[in-house]
């Protein structure tokens, strides 16, 4: 099902996904568009959701940090995943699952949903207008897709 959706929304094939575990990185290993590392091109696409270095409280701080207060995530959401820059720079073949997570289905769910921000922006570019998220203005939107289409499908049960 997962190779379904990735091929649907972002026409990159799912060539072997391990899922995340609870102290166990996952990986996505696709073939389709990249327009990071490859101009556009088809491309071996590698992903990396990594389980271990962050917890929720931490994401939520990593996230905030340089944002305008009004932009800043307030105190009472918490953020399990996330794609984008830290103290060790920024790549979008890596993301992250917050380390606390407990439930196998959701831990699962989050790595699905980070891939599909990384997915957006590897296939589609940085560019303002390109992608699902940058496009629509809403920075959910992609992890959103990725994770109802693998759910109407029947995934995470
Ligand atoms: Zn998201």
């Amino acid at each position: 099902m997962l190779n379904g959706c990735t091929k649907d929304l972002f026409g990159v094939e799912t060539r072997s996904f391990t899922g995340s575990r609870r102290g166990s990185n996952g990986s996505f290993t696709g073939f389709g568009p990249d327009s990071i590392s490859n101009g556009g091109n088809n491309s071996q696409i590698d992903v990396v959701n990594e389980v271990n270095a962050f917890t929720s409280s931490r994401l939520k701080s990593i996230y905030n940090q340089g944002l305008p207060v009004n932009q800043q995530l307030g105190p009472g959401v918490i953020l399990d995943g996330y794609t984008g820059p830290t103290g060790s720079g920024y790549t979008p073949y890596r993301n992250f699952t917050a380390s606390n997570l407990r439930n196998a289905a959701y831990i699962l769910q989050v790595q699905v949903h980070e891939l599909g921000h990384s997915l957006d922006e590897i296939v589609f570019g940085t560019g303002v207008n390109s992608g699902f998220d940058r496009q629509s203005n809403n920075y959910e939107l992609a992890g959103q897709k990725l994770v109802d289409c693998v759910r109407n499908r029947g995934g995470f049960k």
